[in-house]
């Protein structure tokens, strides 16, 4: 075995070592960082406060993809307005199940939202419709609040309403 495949095995060792007749976890500052760096991902206050706007949701999902990608670290569960599901894997999903307990939250852990329902199917969404994106049947605006109720589509590379509310 070479010097090189040595270094990468004892890498992968986890980082412990005996104090006091204890085991303490090191982290390195890097990895400090990139733990702090999850902590604001999947803390209720950043969350709450971006998803305030489409444009903000589009961020949060943007940032958890990245950071997972990047880390391969899993990610807290979420429910955001009772139907999408942010996964560990910094994904998104339309969660297709309603409530059959209790009374709908704007952003809920996944452990929690599971108490409130029999059973959960979810569905991989490919896109979420970015802040200013007008329906490509009627070409009205697909606002934040159709986005809240899952009033959208992705058809043909292209987002729709599911319900067209434009007036003409
Ligand atoms: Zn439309």
């Amino acid at each position: 075995m070479s010097t090189e495949e040595m270094r990468k095995l004892n890498a992968d060792e986890p980082k412990e070592e005996m104090q006091n007749g204890k085991y303490r976890e090191i982290y390195t500052e890097e990895e400090k960082k990139v733990y702090q760096r999850r902590d604001k991902l999947d803390s209720l206050y950043y969350l709450r406060s971006m998803m305030q706007s489409l444009e903000g949701v589009n961020i949060i999902i943007e940032n958890r993809m990245k950071f997972y990608e990047e880390y391969h670290l899993d990610l807290q569960e979420y429910v955001l307005w009772g139907r999408y599901l942010l996964t560990y894997r910094g994904t998104i999903q339309e969660i297709d199940q309603e409530y059959l307990l209790g009374k709908k939250v704007d952003i809920t852990t996944l452990a929690d939202f599971m108490k409130s329902v029999s059973s959960l199917r979810t569905e991989p969404l490919v896109a979420f419709p970015p802040r200013g994106c007008f329906c490509a049947e009627c070409h009205g605006l697909i606002t934040f609040e159709d986005v809240k109720e899952g009033n959208f589509d992705f058809k043909i590379n292209k987002f729709v309403h599911k319900t067209h509310k434009k007036q003409n």
